[in-house]
């Protein structure tokens, strides 16, 4: 079956971009938030004693350890992808039949993805290489060069409701989180509720 208009988001040209902007304005501070140098006040939240009117956490798998929001129905997932420098496969189509190979530009391809429920770190694999090269091998018959192996955990929860809301004891503090599988699809609908729900 072939889909017409098809898109995919370059998710990391989108964020470094816009994380640019933010830092031209002064508006991002790029290091690791520490739970406890958070106070929390009446109308407002200290953090390293700079005063803000809100706090919505965002921090993906790491949020099941959240002492904030400490009952998450977090069920992980692992996931792995490959970067293939492909010179023969044309560029034109995402190829989607098991596995996933999409034209990233430069004869370079995306090959994605599998689903791990019980894994032991967030580290690439020999194994799961082998077995998405081996899926490849079954869709394409030309060479390729893998480049680069990346692994990543989806914040998935059991019911795969995701998880979008305010704290039910501090009005200002939020968390917008849960995205799962289908994260750049669903983030901005979700944004957007958090904030018309406050
Ligand atoms: C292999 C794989 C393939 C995927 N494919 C797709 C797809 O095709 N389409 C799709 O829509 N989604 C896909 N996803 C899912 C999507 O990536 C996730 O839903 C999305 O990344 C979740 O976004 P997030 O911002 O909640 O979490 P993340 O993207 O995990 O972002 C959380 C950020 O918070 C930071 N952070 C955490 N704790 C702290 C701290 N204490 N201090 C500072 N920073 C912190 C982390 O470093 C990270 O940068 C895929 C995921 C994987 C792993």
């Amino acid at each position: 079956m072939c889909i017409s208009m098809g898109h995919f988001l370059k998710i990391k040209l989108l964020l470094d971009s816009y994380k640019n902007v933010l830092a031209s304005e002064n508006k991002i501070q790029t290091e690791k938030f520490i739970y406890s140098a958070l106070q929390i006040q009446d109308e407002n939240i200290l953090y390293n004693d700079v005063k803000y009117s809100h706090i919505i956490f965002c921090e993906g798998s790491a949020a099941s350890l959240n002492p904030f929001f400490p009952a998450l129905p977090f069920h992980l997932c692992k996931g792995e992808i490959l970067d293939a420098y492909i010179p023969e496969l044309k560029e034109e189509y995402i190829i989607n039949k098991s596995i996933y190979i999409l034209p990233m530009g430069n004869q370079i391809f995306k090959i994605g993805s599998n689903f791990e429920w019980d894994f032991k770190d967030d580290k690439p694999t020999e194994l799961i290489k082998q077995q998405l090269e081996s899926s490849l091998q079954t869709i394409i018959k030309c060479n390729y060069e893998i480049i680069n192996h990346q692994a990543a955990i989806r914040p998935t929860v059991k019911n795969r409701e995701p998880i979008c809301m305010w704290h039910t004891q501090y009005k200002n503090i939020g968390i917008l989180n849960g995205l799962g599988t289908k994260g750049a699809l669903l983030a901005p609908l979700l944004a957007k509720k958090l904030l018309v729900d406050f």
